[in-house]
């Protein structure tokens, strides 16, 4: 493994660097300092925060910096206040050993008189918001004449937050021949545009995959019913009791709702996001940074900035459209080499962002289950217990109190005495799970789900069944074969299993694979089914709508006496529904049951990805008139 020695970094440096607990360079380090040092090409590095990147330029900036010299040599522009203290303290750090090196932080929303000031009595490095440091171009009172290396911090951030046309005028001022490094988590295209317009030959060093999470980052999701989400999260927190996290939401009102909810519930969280004054702002992230709060609910703008590194969760209470911003809030856990966790809550609807995110991503989400009161409870059990044998006994302040406390209790024995101290403990946790109803998963497989219970009498479906909604009922001559016709129509060649079907007046309820939801359901969309739209879409809020009977009119329904599904005319009562007589008290109803065994029965019962399964009647061959497989195409 190379060294910070054998990267070229000075002892004093070194010195300052050793202190700081950095033992061996990381990677973008690797990769960055012999480039910078010595040399001045210009460099685009892919690298998410939390990888080093700021010691990566930080080092060899200080490095080159002339101690004492009037003009700086050096501007680190970045997105954020917050950053911009960061970088430069810890730019300061590096330099503790390098006799005049002042490194300069300029951000806006402070005195503008104060860094005039400090400008004029001479600095070798600026760090600053691009806004500030324009106003200060604008003054006359930034030299930006002798600057020989910018480096754009967060550049997707800053272009992010509007800063493009403040970064195009100070790069204009900054001497031509200077050398422009950039460091991004995400490649979006404006970067490629600022890339070729102000830098020259840049070198592509990417740490990771490009546009990928951190490395150590797993990412999980959980589907779940809008209406039980708050609920989910706290389960989340309580089953994760050393939870560290980061809780996202989209607005400020869901916030500051969350937040006070959790609150309200006896969590140790706070809310942070742009209605809150500077002032709140960094109290807020003062009290987080130093773990005196655990779950942070906040906006991603109000969290920019926010710069902790061991974040044990990143919770995306609320999915962001953009995957790159996606990228951001789970990149804020798994730093500097620790493991980290980013949860996605979301709805049936929600999921197909998910499938956007992995393919951006690269990485696959698992798909969690929520976890059960009892499981919850026996998790927060072992965890104190856990906490009670390792604690730290200071045997001499608690000594002195000791006789007292054992005369106190010495009417109850050893199993008493425990069974109290887990009580006082626990009992929070026991008893509002013991009165907690189990939440839900709209995926109706798996524990939890709503057909748990049923299951283990139906096919294993890899990643569960979802419940669907279809618009076609009994009374359109719409039963399981029908379905499994529509189904096997709307994905040629693929395997899919259904489980439940239930059928209902006007409309029916199906259970399809999961993971083959967005695929066939678009298709599905499309069809039409004797001249009538087919709507289909997640079951999650329909399970009350009204099945009343609906008038049957030959105009929305065909003819009635023509023959349907396998050419017997159904409107006879002892005709065949499906295939198989329904009638029958044993015969499983369209679900339940294993479609994949040879003898189940047909019809809602056999196994569509058999090949002779029948196609009812010859349906395949009449469906030109039934069935119009893109109404696009149809117009
Ligand atoms: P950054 O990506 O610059 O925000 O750095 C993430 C964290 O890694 C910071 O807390 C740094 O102090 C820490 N760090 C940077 N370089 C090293 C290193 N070589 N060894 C250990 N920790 C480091």
């Amino acid at each position: 493994m190379i060294t910070f020695e054998e990267l070229g970094i000075s002892p004093s440096i070194l010195k300052a660097v050793r202190e700081l607990g950095f033992e061996n360079p990381m990677p973008v380090q690797e990769k960055v300092i012999p480039l910078m040092l010595g040399q001045s090409r210009d460099i685009i590095a892919l690298a998410q925060t939390g990888t080093g990147k700021t010691a990566a330029f930080g080092l060899p900036l200080v490095q080159e910096a002339i101690p004492g010299s009037k003009l700086p040599t050096a501007l680190i522009l970045c997105p954020t206040r917050e950053l911009c203290l960061q970088i430069a303290g810890d730019l300061n750090d590096y330099a503790l050993y390098s006799n005049d090196i002042k490194v300069l932080p300029v951000y806006g929303g402070s005195s503008i008189d104060t860094q005039v000031k400090a400008l004029r009595s001479g600095v070798q490095i600026i760090v600053a918001t691009p806004g500030r440091m324009n106003d200060l171009i604008e003054r006359g009172v930034a030299k930006l004449s002798a600057i020989k290396r910018v480096v754009l911090d967060e550049a997707d951030e800053m272009l992010n937050m509007g800063f493009l046309d403040s970064i195009n005028t100070i790069l204009a001022e900054v001497p031509e021949n200077r050398n422009t490094l950039l460091f991004s988590a995400t490649m979006p295209p404006q970067i490629a545009s600022i890339s070729k317009k102000y830098m020259k030959d840049p070198l592509e060093v990417t740490i990771g995959t490009r546009n990928s999470g951190a490395e150590n980052v797993k990412h999980i999701y959980y589907t779940v019913h809008a209406k039980d989400k708050y609920l989910v999260l706290k389960r989340i927190a309580d089953n994760n009791p050393g939870i560290f996290g980061l809780v996202f939401c989209r607005t400020r009102r869901e916030t500051q709702e969350i937040a006070d909810k959790l609150i309200q519930d006896g969590y140790n969280a706070e809310a942070l996001h742009g209605d809150l004054s500077q002032g709140q702002r960094d109290l807020v992230m003062s009290k987080f940074r130093s773990k005196n709060i655990k779950m942070l609910v906040a906006t991603d703008v109000a969290a920019r900035g926010l710069d902790v590194d061991d974040l044990t969760h990143v919770i995306n209470y609320t999915l962001p459209d953009d995957h790159e911003v996606y990228t951001h809030r789970s990149g804020r856990t798994g730093r500097a080499g620790k493991t980290g966790i980013s949860i996605a809550l979301v709805n049936l609807r929600e999921r197909h962002l998910i499938k956007q995110i992995e393919k951006k991503l690269k990485k696959e989400f698992k798909s969690a289950v929520v976890p059960t009161g009892r499981e919850i409870c026996e998790k927060q059990l072992f965890h104190l217990i856990d906490r009670m044998e390792k604690v730290e006994l200071d045997q001499t302040d608690i000594d002195s109190y000791l006789p007292v406390i054992y005369r106190k209790l010495e009417w109850l024995d050893k199993e008493e005495v425990i069974k109290r101290f887990v009580s006082l403990s626990f009992n929070r946790f026991l008893e509002y799970y013991r009165n907690a109803n189990e939440i839900k998963s709209p995926i109706s497989d798996g524990p939890g789900g709503e057909a748990d219970g049923k299951r283990g009498r139906r096919r294993e479906a890899e990643g569960g069944y979802t419940r669907m909604f279809i618009s076609l009922g009994k009374m359109d001559g719409f039963y399981p074969p029908q379905l499994i016709d529509l189904v096997n129509r709307c994905s040629p060649g693929k395997k899919v299993a259904l489980g439940d079907i239930d059928l209902k007046r006007n409309f029916s309820f199906f259970e399809i694979e999961t993971r083959f939801v967005d695929e066939i359901i678009p298709a599905m969309n499309r069809m039409e089914f004797e001249g009538r739209p087919i709507k289909v879409e997640p079951a999650e809020g329909k399970g009350d709508i009204d099945d009343a009977p609906r008038p049957r009119s030959s105009a929305n329904r065909g003819d009635d006496s023509r023959p349907r599904s396998g050419g017997y005319d159904r409107t006879k009562k002892d005709a065949p529904r499906g295939g198989y007589d329904r009638a029958k008290k044993d015969a499983p109803r369209g679900g339940g049951f294993d479609r994949t065994k040879k003898d189940a029965p047909r019809g809602g019962g056999f196994d569509k990805t058999k090949k002779e399964a029948p196609r009812y009647g010859g349906y395949k061959k009449d469906t030109s008139e039934s069935w119009n497989r893109d109404k696009k195409r149809k117009k």
